[in-house]
């Protein structure tokens, strides 16, 4: 639903992580940031809080173990010095998990709080924090709309049998065990502006988007829906990403624990934290610094990229599979919006689906910028794409907040 022209659609947005919290205030008409930060490593010793208003960085330190409740509180006095409560007509949570319970952006009232918690046994640490910031919201900006949007929620058009494991079926009856995909706000929002760029209806195009970050995700959409995408249950399956595996045997549970005495936390840790493009380096989770090392000669930061390259293309030449024909393939995250290495890499390996990349073209994408990277001799577009999953919240929430 369009928003009413000439009226304040000003929207806190707020994605509270296990140790930290991103807020912005946005402009949900003009996508303009008004304010914006990051408040780190919440609950430890050296908590702090850095933002940007008006072209000007601050960082403010917080007492040692100060957590989520402190961090709203000084971002609630943020919002009050500098006169921008007034024009607030709602605030909009990130939520990770919504399980099967959401399939699109919701008013927060007690039901969905439940529905939240309920979905929070699937991605503990995610959701405690998403609750956390949620209740402490609530408290500190009464009277406003709260709106959950959910990371899950795009792909929950899925088919069973994308979304289903080959177990025992009851685990997906009685505890929810399935496939669920994440970053769906992410693979919505470039998909709508691809469709934009390229002048055709949404719901008549088939996308593949490669969400490119720290986490990475590709997710197949077709006809404007997803219907298959890489992480599974939780957001360690799929892609090679920064610090996590993604696909692996899991008789490595088996080989780890009886062999090597690791324990479950121990697993969790070695596939969530240590693995990735980490693991193989050995050097670090950070793509351009593995790009630096590789062109400095640095073997194993070239065997990271090569292999993070090998798994994307696999996937994406899968997911032909569900599509069957293809509109454009979509980079997105810091990866896919800056990393001409990557991109170009990726497009020479599915050269048979008609890819090929102009070079300068695709040199020229980065930095925010969007457009097309594909030469005139491909058959099938590629595109980058910037997200912005911070938009499509405000939206959300201002669309939502309008209904009330
Ligand atoms: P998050 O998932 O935390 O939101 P981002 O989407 O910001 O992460 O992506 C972070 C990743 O983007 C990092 O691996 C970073 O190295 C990579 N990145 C950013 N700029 C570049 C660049 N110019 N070249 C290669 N990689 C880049």
């Amino acid at each position: 639903m369009p928003l009413l022209p000439n009226s304040s659609h000003h929207v806190l947005v707020l994605n509270c992580g296990s140790s930290s919290l991103k807020f912005a205030i946005i402009d949900a008409n003009s996508a303009n940031e008004i304010i914006s930060g990051l408040a780190e490593r919440l609950g430890s010793d050296t908590p702090s809080i850095k933002y940007k208003y008006q072209g000007k960085k601050t960082v403010l330190d917080l007492a040692s173990g100060q957590a989520h409740a402190k961090a709203i509180d000084t971002l609630v006095n943020l919002v009050k010095d500098h006169n921008l409560a007034d024009n607030l007509i709602a605030v909009g949570h990130r939520v990770v998990h919504g399980g099967e319970h959401f399939t699109k952006s919701v008013l927060i009232d007690q039901s969905v709080i439940d529905g939240i918690t309920q979905s929070a046994t699937l991605a503990p640490l995610h959701g405690k924090a998403n609750l956390l910031g949620i209740e402490a919201a609530k408290a500190s900006f009464k009277g406003l709309p709260q709106i959950a949007v959910f990371d899950t929620a795009f792909h929950q058009s899925m088919d069973k049998v994308a979304y289903l494991y080959a177990l025992p079926y009851k685990l997906y009856t009685q505890h929810g065990v399935r496939r669920y995909g994440f970053h769906g706000t992410s693979h919505y929002y470039v998909a709508t502006q691809t469709a934009e760029l390229l002048n055709k209806p949404l719901a008549h195009s088939n996308f593949i988007s490669a969400h490119l970050g720290n986490g990475c995700s590709v997710c197949a959409i077709k006809n404007g829906k997803s219907v298959d995408t890489s992480m599974g249950l939780t957001p360690l399956e799929g892609l090679i990403m920064g610090t996590r595996s993604g696909d692996i045997d899991p008789g490595l549970f088996n080989f780890l624990t009886t062999q090597l005495d690791y324990t479950a936390k121990q697993i969790d840790d070695l596939l969530n934290k240590d693995s990735g493009l980490l693991g193989i380096s050995e050097l670090s989770n950070d793509c351009r610094t593995i790009e630096e090392a590789a062109l400095a000669g640095n073997e194993r930061a070239n065997l990271a990229l090569d292999m993070f390259c090998y798994r994307l293309a696999k996937q994406i030449a899968a997911f032909m599979v569900p599509l069957q024909r293809l509109d454009a393939l979509i980079f997105t995250g810091g990866i896919g919006e800056n990393s001409d290495l990557i991109r170009s890499k990726v497009i020479k390996q599915l050269a048979f689906l008609g890819l090929d990349c102009d070079i300068q073209a695709n040199l020229d994408a980065r930095f925010g910028s969007q457009g097309i990277i594909s030469s005139e001799n491909a058959n099938t577009t590629a595109v980058v794409m910037p997200t912005n999953e911070e938009w499509v919240i405000a939206q959300d929430a201002a669309n939502i907040a309008q209904e009330q």
